[in-house]
C-alpha cells in the first residue's frame, strides 16, 4: 500500500513535502509536490495518532518520526514537548528556498529588455545520486526528477516577479541555475534581424575586409585602419543595429553578394543581422532603420526591417544560390555595334544556359567548378559606338561580368562570343533580387 511504502521511506530518509511529494510526482494531476507531500505525511499522522490513541506504543514512535520531518510536519502539533527538526535527506532544504533563487535570477535580468525566458537547472552529482539510490531501494516508479521540479518551480515564480512567459522551443533568454550554491548564469539567445539593403555608391565592398599585409592589425598600407576600404555595407548597418540592442557582436548574413563596384537599387538585396548577447530585444525597428539611413549618408540604405530567426539565415543562403536576379550591366566592346548585333543578343541569350566555370579574379578564394546557370532573358540597348547597355535577367550566382566577357573561354556561351568580338563589363548594377523573405 502506498502509504506502507510512505512510512518505509520516511522512518529511513527525512523528506520535506516537496522531495517526498516527488517521488509520487506522476500521480494525481493539478497538484503540486509540496502538495502531495503534505497530503502524505497529514494521512500517516492521523493513522498514528489513531494507534496511539489505542495505546499502542508503535503510534506514538511514528508520530515522532513525522514530526521529525522536515516541511510541514502536521504530526508535530500531536507530538507533546520539544521536536528537533531534521534537514531533507535529498535535497537538503534547498527546495525551501526556491523563491530567494528566483529573486536573485529576477535581479539578474534586470538589465534584459526580452519576451520570454527558459530556466535550465543543474544540480550537483551527488544530491542527483542520492535521490537515485533512493528511488532504486523503494522502487519508485512514479517519481519526477529534482531537476524538473526545481526548473519549473524557480521558472513559476520568475514568471510571477518579471510579468514574462516560460518559452521551450525559441527562449529569449536562457538561464541556467547551479544548484544548491546558487550560480546563475544569463544567456541572451542570438537575435536575428531580417532587412534589405540597396547601395547607392561603387566602391563599398559588403563585408570588411581585412588588410592583406597586416591581417586586420593596422598598418602604413591600411593607413592603420586594418581595412582595404575604409568602410562596408555591413558595417554601416551592424553599427547602429548593435547599438540599439546593447549587444556584443554581430553578424551578417546577405543573401548573395555583389562586386565591390557594383551597386543594388531596385528592391535591394535581403540580409539578416545576427546579433549576440542583446540585452534589449525589442529595439524600435522604425527608429533603427532612420538611423541606420542617417549614417549611411546616402551610400547605403535599408528597408523593411524585422524580427526573424535562425531557419530564415538558411533559407536566405539557400536561396539566394538559385533565386532570380536582374542586373544593369554597362559594355564596351572592341567594334561597332550595330542593330542586328543587338537583335542577336536578346535572341542567343534568352532561356539560354551557361557553363561557368569559376572566374579567374575569384579563383584565389573560391574552389574551380563548373557551375550551369540560366539567363532568363537579355535586353540590349546602344549608347555608343562601343558601349551598349544590357539588362539581364539570370539565376542567382552566376557571374554577370564573366558572362560578358567570357573570362578567356571559362563561361560559355558569352556576350563577346555571340557578338564575335571582345567586350567587357564596365559597370554592374544588380536592380532586383527576387527572394522570399518571410518564414
Ligand atoms: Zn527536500
Ligand atoms: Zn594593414
Amino acid at each position: 500500500m502506498l502509504l506502507d511504502d510512505v512510512k518505509k521511506i520516511l522512518s529511513k530518509y527525512p523528506l520535506c513535502d516537496n522531495c517526498l511529494g516527488r517521488q509520487f510526482g506522476g500521480l494525481a494531476r493539478g497538484v503540486t509536490n509540496k502538495e502531495r507531500g503534505y497530503a502524505l505525511k497529514l494521512a500517516l499522522t492521523l493513522e498514528a495518532h489513531m494507534v496511539s490513541r489505542r495505546g499502542d506504543s508503535k503510534g506514538e514512535a511514528l508520530l515522532k518520526i513525522l514530526a521529525s520531518n522536515g516541511g510541514h510536519m502536521p504530526a508535530a502539533n500531536v507530538v507533546g514537548g520539544e521536536v528537533k527538526k531534521k534537514h531533507c535527506y535529498l535535497c537538503g532544504d534547498m527546495l525551501a528556498e526556491i523563491q530567494g533563487y528566483a529573486k536573485e535570477v529576477a535581479k539578474s535580468l534586470g538589465e534584459y529588455n526580452f519576451n520570454n525566458f527558459l530556466i535550465g537547472v543543474k544540480i550537483a552529482g551527488e544530491v542527483a545520486e542520492r535521490e537515485d539510490r533512493l528511488r532504486s531501494e523503494f522502487a519508485i516508479e512514479y517519481g519526477e526528477s529534482l531537476k524538473m521540479e526545481c526548473s519549473r518551480e524557480i521558472g513559476k515564480e520568475v514568471s510571477r516577479l518579471t510579468g514574462k512567459e516560460v518559452e521551450f522551443n525559441r527562449p529569449d533568454i536562457v538561464v541556467t541555475v547551479d544548484l544548491p550554491d546558487p550560480k546563475i548564469h544569463v544567456r541572451s539567445m542570438p537575435l536575428y534581424i531580417l532587412g534589405r539593403y540597396r547601395k547607392m555608391v561603387r566602391g563599398i565592398p559588403q563585408s570588411r575586409w581585412d588588410c592583406v599585409h597586416c591581417g586586420g592589425k593596422g598598418c602604413e598600407v591600411c593607413h592603420g585602419t586594418g581595412k582595404i576600404y575604409p568602410v562596408s555595407v555591413e558595417e554601416i548597418i551592424t553599427g547602429p543595429v548593435l547599438a540599439a540592442t546593447s549587444g556584443i557582436s554581430t553578424k551578417f548574413h546577405g543573401a548573395g553578394r555583389e562586386d565591390v563596384d557594383a551597386i543594388v537599387t531596385g528592391n535591394g538585396r535581403p540580409f539578416v543581422v545576427e546579433v549576440k548577447e542583446a540585452k534589449n530585444r525589442n529595439p524600435d525597428l522604425k527608429a533603427l532603420e532612420a538611423t541606420i539611413n542617417e549614417s549611411g549618408e546616402g551610400r547605403v540604405e535599408v528597408t523593411k526591417l524585422m524580427f526573424s530567426d535562425k531557419k530564415t539565415v538558411r533559407s536566405l543562403k539557400e536561396r539566394a544560390k538559385i533565386a532570380e536576379k536582374t542586373y544593369r550591366a554597362l559594355v564596351e566592346t572592341d567594334s561597332k555595334i550595330t542593330k542586328r548585333d543587338l537583335a542577336r543578343l536578346e535572341k542567343s541569350f534568352n532561356g539560354c544556359l551557361i557553363n561557368q566555370y569559376t572566374p579567374k579574379r575569384v579563383l584565389h578564394r573560391r574552389a574551380d567548378k563548373l557551375r550551369l546557370k540560366r539567363v532568363y532573358e537579355m535586353l540590349a540597348r546602344k549608347i555608343g559606338d562601343k558601349r551598349i547597355e544590357l539588362v539581364v535577367r539570370c539565376q542567382g550566382g552566376l557571374y554577370v561580368k564573366e558572362l560578358i566577357s567570357g573570362d578567356e573561354g571559362r563561361t560559355k556561351p558569352s556576350v563577346s562570343d555571340a557578338l564575335g568580338f571582345g567586350a567587357r563589363c564596365i559597370e554592374l548594377d544588380v536592380t532586383s533580387v527576387n527572394e522570399a523573405t518571410e518564414r
